[in-house]
């Protein structure tokens, strides 16, 4: 009864370690933005405070308080809007760890987002990771293991989730969400195999709005000059310190709609992944040169690279207006 959609690898090494008495101590989740590593983390959380037979249940009082976030033995730790997990949160987190647990059988620690821990952080958890003591469970969540401190990494066992085919999405919006198949199919499509998102989406307006906002502001810039096209590099540099986040998902989604652009121009229709903007993509495949479209795609990938690594986000974000394709015919760039 494992809620995780896909997955069947992790979930199969998860559930045969469970059974075995096998677990490895703590586990690092990689992957991309919701494509499933929280679902799995609590689904292995709910497995190992189940009272049902088949575990995890999903229908104990247990298994719906971890799913609901009320177990008291369960707990999440994330940046919650600041630049990094810091110490305190990490020493809060320890207090905990020593205490038997209150009401299930095992305690479970989830860090989401553990590429943001502080040094101090990391090095204050190392302990824990170590010798964790009986019946404490840790896991670890990241969209980037490289940026995670390196003595944390070899501390946990990695288990990598991929996004999901697109049609799986499909299947899953339709018979777990009862999403209308066309709707799905389109849903499906936009979230690149990450189910997270498809599902935010359904339930969410904004996110749809939000994502019809930057391929608007996307298609402006393209037929802007410098002043216009720097002044939204300071704006998205300027968001770079409180959000992280929100720019990845704006450069990811310029990925996207250049690669679909490439695509187009290929013959390769049927794996684009904006199939919402078919008709602006065709027009807009028409202005570019397919070099030009070529060398944008790895001039943005350098670009998140940089951020990455910590490069002025001011600096990057400048460059890459620079190194975007001029119109065919259009406006200066
Ligand atoms: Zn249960």
């Amino acid at each position: 009864m494992w809620q995780v959609v896909g997955h069947e690898t992790a979930v199969a090494l998860l559930d045969n370690s469970l059974k075995s008495g096998k677990l490895s101590h703590a586990y690092l989740f990689v992957g991309p933005p919701h494509v499933g590593k929280m679902t799995l983390a609590l689904n292995l959380a709910q497995a190992l405070n189940c009272e049902g037979d088949e575990k995890p249940c999903n229908a104990c009082s247990s298994c719906q308080r971890i799913a609901g976030l009320k177990h008291a033995d369960v707990q999440v730790i994330g940046i919650n809007g600041r630049a990094e997990i810091s110490i305190d949160q990490i020493r809060e987190m320890e207090r905990f760890v020593t205490l038997k647990p209150f009401e299930g059988r095992n305690r479970v620690f989830i860090i989401d987002g553990a590429e943001h821990l502080s040094p101090e952080a990391a090095n204050c958890l190392l302990k824990t990771l170590e010798e964790p003591p009986p019946n404490v469970q840790l896991m670890l969540l990241t969209v980037n293991e490289r940026l995670l401190w390196t003595t944390v990494h070899s501390r946990c066992q990695k288990l990598e989730l991929r996004p999901l085919p697109i049609l799986v999405v499909e299947q899953a919006l339709i018979k777990r969400w009862e999403v209308a198949p066309e709707r799905a199919r389109v849903l499906a499509k936009l979230s690149s195999g990450c189910l997270g998102w498809a599902v935010g989406a359904f339930c969410d307006d904004q996110v749809l709005s939000e994502r019809m906002e930057r391929l608007s502001a996307l298609l402006q810039l393209a037929s802007e000059g410098r002043a216009e096209r720097f002044t939204y590099a300071a704006q998205l540099a300027s968001q770079f310190s409180r959000n992280r986040g929100a720019i990845r998902e704006v450069l990811s989604l310029w990925v996207g709609w250049w690669r679909d652009l490439l695509l187009i121009k290929g013959g390769c229709r049927d794996f684009i992944t904006n199939i919402d903007q078919e008709t602006t993509l065709y027009r807009e495949a028409g202005n570019y040169h397919f070099t030009g479209i070529k060398g944008f795609i790895e001039s943005l990938q350098q670009a998140m690279e940089a951020l990455v690594q910590n490069a002025n986000p001011r600096l990057v974000l400048d460059v890459l207006m620079l190194n975007m394709p001029k119109r065919k015919g259009g406006l200066e760039a």
